[in-house]
């Protein structure tokens, strides 16, 4: 009999793992999930591993990504392990564990650390504001320009490095010796999955979470581009007016569904929520109205983006400067947003362990 290794289940219940110790291996899980393959068979293997704290089996495992979290092992479990939930801990702690600052571990394991987080950014913020004794121009002048530089920033510093410890801990540290010619066979996978997360399209009664993800991606990604390369909120140009309008409104009604179906709580996927999984929606949800708002204001000139004035109708911009930064610096590096991109790396990396056979 194998023996329990407390530690693991310990750690692994802080970022939102159930009883997976009552798992007696029955292999329901592995034969109800359709996205288990022969080749990349889960999820009972992870629960092996996370039951006998193979760690290290475990962070050089791509397989967590593999799955997309429909809840059918969940649901026919006979021993109510919950086979699903211990997936998404596990994408959880291994973000953690790819993270070389240490932060996202801090922060998925405490939220009222990632509470402090926003506080500070929001002091940091007004302090900001107060040294431009609160010019509207010349705070959305750096506004913008924040935008540009922390997406720069948080990629080249945190993100980029964090992608390479994945690569060392899945592909090197495991010796799979892909030929260099794979790496850019498999970049076709990598962007197709990462634009249209198809694969998820192979879970059972899953379509409409696919489209509403699928939407929801180019929505935010278009924002970002319009707003940063386009600067939507300066612009005269009536094209990119309403192209931002539509994605910000996207993103709005999206997210909105979202945290409805959290707080219904109506499928297997929205019935544990951890705070990181809060954090996200209802962050996105913010940044697609107050961006909306933002230039909707500016449009019926409750804001004039060339005035030193700061009217009470400005803060809305104020606002959605705080929920840009919380976002940028905290949700993008150390949250849930890293997700869609380990994931999208995850589906790279297999494709070039499969070309590497
Ligand atoms: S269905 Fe439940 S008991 Fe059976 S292997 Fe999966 S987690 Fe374990
Ligand atoms: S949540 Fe769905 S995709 Fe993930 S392991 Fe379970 S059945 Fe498979």
């Amino acid at each position: 009999m194998a023996l329990i290794q407390p530690e693991l289940t310990k750690e692994l219940k802080k970022y939102g793992a159930f009883d997976f110790n009552a798992c007696y291996n029955c292999g329901t899980c592995t034969s109800v999930c359709t996205l288990s393959t022969e080749d990349n068979s889960f999820p009972r293997e992870m629960i092996r591993y996370s039951v006998l704290g193979l760690e290290d089996d475990l962070k050089s495992s791509l397989k967590p990504w593999l799955c997309y979290y429909c809840g059918q092992c969940t649901t026919s479990c006979p021993q109510e392990a919950a086979p699903g939930e211990l997936m998404m801990s596990l994408r959880r702690w291994l973000t953690a564990k790819y993270d070389w600052t240490g932060l996202s571990g801090l922060f998925y394991k405490s939220w009222p650390l990632t509470v402090l987080g926003f506080i500070l950014i929001l002091v940091a913020e007004l302090g900001f504001a107060a040294r431009l004794h609160f010019h509207i121009d010349r705070i959305m002048y750096y506004g913008h320009y924040f935008e540009m530089f922390s997406i720069l920033g948080v990629f080249t510093i945190i993100l980029l490095p964090n992608i390479i410890r994945m690569w060392y801990f899945t592909l090197l540290k495991r010796k799979i010796k892909a030929p260099i010619k794979a790496y850019y066979t498999a970049i076709s996978d990598l962007i197709v999955h990462m634009f249209t997360q198809k694969r998820s399209l192979d879970c059972d009664d899953n379509k409409f979470r696919w489209f509403e993800h699928f939407i929801l991606v180019i929505g935010y990604l278009s924002l970002l581009f319009t707003t940063v390369f386009l600067n939507w909120f300066e612009t005269s140009n009536l094209f990119i007016n309403i192209l931002g309008y539509l994605e910000s409104a996207v993103i709005f009604i999206v997210t909105f569904d979202f945290v409805l179906s959290r707080i219904k709580k109506n499928k297997e996927m929205n019935k544990s929520s951890q705070p990181s999984d809060w954090f996200f929606v209802i962050w996105l949800l913010f940044m697609g109205i107050t961006a909306f708002v933002v230039r909707l204001f500016i449009d019926i000139h409750l804001i004039d983006i060339h005035s030193t004035i700061m009217n009470s109708w400005s803060w809305v911009y104020m606002f959605h400067l705080m929920i840009l930064g919380q976002w940028a610096l905290i949700i993008v590096p150390f949250g849930k947003w890293t997700h869609f991109l380990y994931r999208s790396f995850g589906m790279y990396f297999a494709k070039i362990e499969e070309l590497a056979k």
